[in-house]
């Protein structure tokens, strides 16, 4: 982890976020999920779009997922952020479709390959918990 954290345009929250960009205070990563159904909702929406019950709820995932896609940034975008590293979209294993869009931390941007297992971890900025993603079972982890 760098040792200053870079600056990071944070999120709205409201009251039908909040279980998501605070899950980490936790160690959680929170969806909404359907009560009658079970279907993962993301992004948030007071309904569930299965079933159109209105019963929905946060409840907290395994937090891994798979790298979907994604791009390694060379150029200097954002200012504060130092490229190169690694956009990406991550799958959940726990409903085909349960994408995050994110970025992969804590390992050689140019290590990630598609399909690659990873986990959540968390980056705190002002009582927002920020999901990114590392290579599940690298060094320091529990391993696979
Ligand atoms: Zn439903």
């Amino acid at each position: 982890m760098a040792d200053s954290k870079p600056f990071r345009v944070l999120p709205r929250i409201t009251e039908q976020n909040e279980h998501f960009w605070r899950g980490g205070r936790e160690g959680e990563l929170r969806f909404l999920r359907c009560q009658r159904c079970g279907y993962w909702i993301h992004p948030p929406a007071p309904v569930c779009p299965e079933c159109l019950s209105k019963d929905v709820a946060p409840e907290a995932t395994s937090g891994r997922a798979v790298v979907h896609t994604y791009t390694v940034n060379e150029q200097p975008w954002i200012p504060t952020l130092d490229p190169p590293y690694v956009v990406a979209i991550v799958e959940l294993p726990e409903q085909e479709g349960l994408r995050l869009t994110t970025n992969i931390v804590n390992c050689d941007p140019y290590e990630v390959r598609i399909g690659m297992q990873v986990r959540v971890t968390f980056e705190e900025y002002d009582d927002v918990w920020l999901p990114f993603f590392e290579p599940a079972g690298s060094a320091g982890g529990e391993g696979r």
